[in-house]
């Protein structure tokens, strides 16, 4: 019977980090402080990553999204993904930065990866500089070119707004998504940020971001699955797609269907769980597959309905991104 918590939800959807390393620091996410890492001993083996996944994949989970830290920065990515599409996922895709991406988008192709996730939240190398920290404006530039060169389908690129930080970008983002005929996906900004900088005042609620766009250019908007965190538009009569991902301003969680695996091998049911449930301890002191297999049952099924940003007495999680993997 495959995975569902107890509001019925079915969970088939499984985002693995697979290291907390970045080679990014962006303002949004991790503090300045670039050791800020577990040990690597700490991280979940390729081997047990492995074991994990074949778990899972045999309680039903049908999408495996990669992510970080930076998923490219840990050699032996690509014989990863090779071995969760021999296992059968049917939709294997990555979020990068995209800083590695044109070096490593004809390995991560042969190795059977369906689509991609390219973070870019500026499209002004000086702000871009100033937001992630790095002088990687144009290897991403290069990463996205790649990307769409080759047979990653579909090419989305990410940027999360933040007001008086980057919001003044998106009708250039828009026009962005209709040069290059790819899905640009704005996400609202969420108080997982290292340093806690997190406010209200801060997000770009998704409808003024429609509202922008639509001042300019007319949308149509798309069917999309219950499940998926985007409202997906495209431009009438146009190329490109627009998607908004209104995590904070108008939640997804009725049908949530993920959980994730951190580099540290916690199993998370939610973005914003207050508990880490610790999957490296069953792998690492004799537990059996089946073992594992219950009490990640178990653990599903107790899924919070969603989070609680919009509550009063929502406290963010002790996690930060860097350390969860978006
Ligand atoms: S906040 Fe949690 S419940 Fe809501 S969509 Fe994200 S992961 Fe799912």
């Amino acid at each position: 019977m495959p995975l569902t918590d107890k509001f019925g939800r079915p969970i088939t959807d499984l985002r693995i980090s697979v290291t907390d390393k970045c080679n990014f620091r962006c303002v949004y996410c991790r503090s300045a402080d670039p050791e800020n890492h577990k040990a690597d001993h700490e991280l979940l083996s390729w081997p047990e990553l492995d074991r994990l996944s074949r778990i899972l994949l045999g309680l039903g989970i049908q999408k495996v999204r990669i992510t970080g830290g930076e998923p490219l920065v840990r050699p032996g990515v690509e014989d990863f993904i090779a071995r969760l599409k021999s296992l059968g996922v049917r939709d294997l895709s990555m979020t990068t930065n995209g800083h590695l991406l044109a070096d490593h988008c004809d390995r991560l192709v042969a190795a059977g990866m369906d689509r991609i996730n390219i973070s870019l939240d500026s499209l002004d190398p000086a702000k871009f500089e100033k937001i992630t920290r790095t002088h990687s404006f144009s290897k991403v530039m290069a990463g996205i070119d790649r990307a769409q060169a080759s047979a990653l389908r579909p090419v989305k690129v990410n940027a999360v707004l933040v007001r008086g930080l980057n919001d003044d970008e998106v009708e250039a983002f828009a026009e962005f998504a209709r040069e290059r005929d790819l899905i640009m996906r704005f996400i609202e900004f969420m108080p997982l940020d290292a340093d806690r900088h997190w406010t209200r005042d801060l997000v770009v609620p998704a409808a003024e971001i429609q509202r922008r766009i639509e001042a300019r250019w007319k949308l149509e908007p798309l069917p999309h699955d219950r499940s998926e965190t985007a409202r997906k538009f495209r431009f009438a009569g146009g190329r490109g797609q627009i998607g908004l991902i209104a995590s904070v301003t108008q939640p997804f969680c009725g049908f949530c269907s993920r959980i994730r695996i951190t580099a540290d091998g916690k199993l998370r049911t939610c973005l914003f769980s207050k508990d880490d449930h610790d999957l490296r301890y069953m792998v690492r002191n004799g537990h059996t597959d089946q073992d594992i297999a219950g009490y990640i049952r178990e653990v599903v099924n107790d899924k919070e309905e969603g989070h609680r940003i919009n509550e009063p007495d929502f406290v963010p999680p002790s996690r930060t991104m860097v350390f969860i993997g978006g």
